[in-house]
């Protein structure tokens, strides 16, 4: 599941492959750029916002400053192959831009919301979006504890698990990291955020968890990254919690479906 470090890996790998090189072909497979031809642009970077990636790139000859934006949501992702490699993993039919330097091919499967947008107007894009929490803490958009805080205590009627994946309070938790870090504290999904007591410890858990996860690709909270032990209650439907052993329970909540421990995450009183 892309989660805001998920992203942070993907915009590291990008950069990696990419940076300083000169695109000798791109093909777009999705209506709205059918016509863009990034062919002699030079890739700048690659950075993330909360869940979304920003490739940055310079025109050939104008030196413009053009911006690639991409979100991955539920499925999508980006590889990195080298010429002539096959391109294993994903089906054909979800690539929606391929980018070919003299080294590498960069695939696009599956993106969301593909779009190239002078980089000066990156923040029609982005700029809604809350605190990033793996955001430079000296950059637009970085990470802020307070602020993100701010905009939760904002919603006292939200629940807490819902405030936590609307993106425009703070960027870059999913489904996963709210389910983790709601059973660390101890806090039933439900709850409103008014009568969460200390959400300063609930946003810098999170921050701290995806901090912890950033770098790798596996998702753990446990401290474990063994195969079935990552997660306390995420996925775990049915099994026994891990601290008291009462089954995991899972519903769906909004249009996302919520884990959790009716007897660690007792109903706010
Ligand atoms: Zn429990």
């Amino acid at each position: 599941m892309p989660e805001g470090d998920t992203v942070w890996n993907t915009a590291l790998m990008l950069q990696s492959a990419l940076a300083g090189a000169v695109i000798r072909h791109s093909d777009f497979r999705v209506p709205s750029l059918a016509t863009a031809d990034l062919s002699r642009w030079r890739v700048r970077g690659c950075a993330s916002r909360g869940k979304h990636l920003l490739l940055r790139l310079t025109g050939p000859g104008d030196g413009r400053a053009m911006t690639l934006h991409s979100h991955l949501r539920m499925d999508g992702s980006w590889r990195i192959y080298s010429p002539g490699e096959a391109w294993r993993g994903r089906p054909a039919h979800l690539i929606r831009v391929v980018l070919r330097t003299l080294t590498t091919v960069a695939v696009g499967y599956h993106l969301h919301d593909l779009a190239l947008v002078p980089t000066d107007e990156e923040e029609t894009l982005v700029g809604h979006l809350g605190p990033d929490l793996l955001g430079p803490a000296d950059q637009p958009g970085g990470w802020d504890a307070a602020e993100a805080v701010r905009r939760l205590r904002a919603q006292p009627d939200s629940t807490i698990a819902e405030a936590l994946l609307d993106q425009r309070n703070l960027a870059g938790i999913g489904n996963l990291y709210k389910a983790e870090v709601l059973f660390l504290r101890g806090i039933q999904p439900w709850t409103p955020v008014g009568k969460v007591d200390d959400l300063d410890s609930v946003v810098d858990l999170a921050h701290r968890l995806l901090v912890a996860n950033r770098g790798r690709w596996t998702q753990a909270t446990t401290g474990s990254l063994r195969r079935g032990e990552e997660v306390y209650v995420y996925g775990r439907a049915g099994s026994p919690c891990r601290r008291c052993g009462t089954l995991v329970k899972r519903e769906t909540q909004g249009d996302r479906i919520t884990f959790w421990c009716p007897q660690c995450q007792p109903e706010s009183t």
